[in-house]
């Protein structure tokens, strides 16, 4: 790990001038990478706060995520690093959280709860496509950057492993910006708008539980729930996406309701 951040921080110190459009970041795709599979672990190693279902005895849901991720990831070339991050799925068998989170690198993370409260698959891919925007946007390395200071950042150029490891274990408790999330809308629109599944989705939840049930991360606090919506809303009508579902078999209320029944 050490050698990997010597090595990156260190070209992108030379690179900063070939910066993308929508903000610095220090890291490399590599670093996306090696931080996502550090929270990986950490989130293994913490079976209480984190009680992962079994995919070998739980198939039936754990095909249905993914069959509906390869239709968001395979229907949109809006991806930039889809060849890239594994995407690799865990459901979170915690009925109290209605929650999803997606580290960098693209490990997604959904907890029972979230997928008992929705009542569709397109209102689920919504939450999914949101998500997935964080890690593809790279959010998560681009909010470090910004909050660490290039000056930090490049100080860990012979900075000790721990020090790194310190950085990688706030990125559970980071929390994204309003434009980070108003983003992660707007892809989760593109994203969806050319799949089977309403390319509105994402605001399926704001619709029904408002702002009273809590904080989940793709809900957050800002912007407004309704600010959400209305995003949501625009970005589906100016992309002229259709306003229905157009399921495959599996994938409608009836079999959206026996995932529920099976998790
Ligand atoms: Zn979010």
């Amino acid at each position: 790990m050490k050698k990997i951040y010597i090595v990156t921080l260190a070209l992108a110190a030379l690179s900063l001038q070939s910066c993308k459009k929508g903000g610095l970041n220090l890291f490399s795709i590599e670093d996306d990478i090696a931080l996502g599979k550090q929270t990986q672990q950490e989130i293994a190693n913490n079976p209480t706060e984190y009680p992962i279902l079994d995919e070998a005895t739980n198939q039936a849901a754990y095909n249905y995520l993914y069959t509906m991720r390869d239709a968001i990831l395979n229907g949109s070339s809006e991806f930039q690093h889809k060849n890239d991050f594994e995407w690799k799925l865990y459901i979170i068998k915690r009925d109290d959280v209605q929650n999803a989170f997606c580290t960098p690198g693209g490990y997604i993370y959904v907890y029972t709860g979230l997928m008992k409260t929705l009542d569709d698959a397109s209102s689920l891919a919504g939450v999914m496509g949101h998500e997935m925007a964080h890690a593809d946007r790279r959010h998560s390395t681009q909010q470090m950057t910004e909050v660490y200071g290039i000056q930090t950042l490049l100080s860990f150029i012979g900075g000790n492993a721990q020090q790194i490891a310190e950085i990688a274990g706030q990125l559970i408790s980071l929390k994204f910006s309003r434009n980070h999330e108003t983003e992660a809308d707007t892809y989760s629109v593109k994203y969806l708008c050319p799949t089977r599944f309403r390319a509105d989705g994402a605001a399926d939840f704001f619709k029904k539980l408002g702002g009273s049930q809590g904080v989940p991360e793709f809900m957050s606090t800002h912007p407004d729930p309704g600010n959400r919506i209305s995003n949501i809303e625009k970005q589906k009508t100016d992309l002229n996406c259709s306003d229905a579902d157009n399921y495959t078999p599996g994938e409608d209320i009836t079999n959206y309701n026996q995932l529920k029944a099976a998790i």
